[in-house]
């Protein structure tokens, strides 16, 4: 999926339909737990990412992660909002199975700091520095 044009898309449902989509892209053989995300970008493009397992389980990628590795590779440096969807949650699950695992928490802090974050299935948003406040730096 190539990113999206330059048009300005700000709205939580369709930030999170883009992210349910990317998420029937995933490659989740393994854990069943498919995964979609995007970013938006400060100038207004959405890149899309989705969960990428391997038969050598340490070298899964995360759907943000993906997401953000696109957007970075276009040029971007400025993000104003993320969405993410784990469509095969189950509801028991609750925020905690709907939010960025640490390493794309870490990800997040660095790259996207001040961006919204919707999860699907969440009603409240937040922020990477609330995700992890007190995120590694150099
Ligand atoms: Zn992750």
């Amino acid at each position: 999926m190539k990113p999206s044009p330059a048009v300005p898309v700000q709205d939580r449902q369709t930030l999170l339909a883009a992210a349910r989509a990317a998420a029937g892209n995933a490659h989740a053989p393994y854990s069943r737990f498919r995964v979609g995300a995007v970013v938006l970008s400060g100038d207004g493009r959405l890149f899309p990412g989705c969960n990428v397992e391997n038969a050598s389980y340490g070298l899964a990628l995360c759907a943000e992660r993906g997401a953000l590795a696109a957007a970075v590779v276009a040029g971007v440096r400025e993000f104003t909002a993320v969405a993410v969807a784990c469509v095969d949650a189950d509801a028991g699950l609750g925020v905690a199975g709907r939010t960025p695992c640490g390493a794309c928490r870490q990800w997040l802090f660095e790259l996207a700091p001040d961006a919204v974050i919707h999860l699907d299935g969440v009603d409240r948003t937040f922020t990477a520095r609330e995700l992890l406040p007190e995120g590694f730096r150099l």
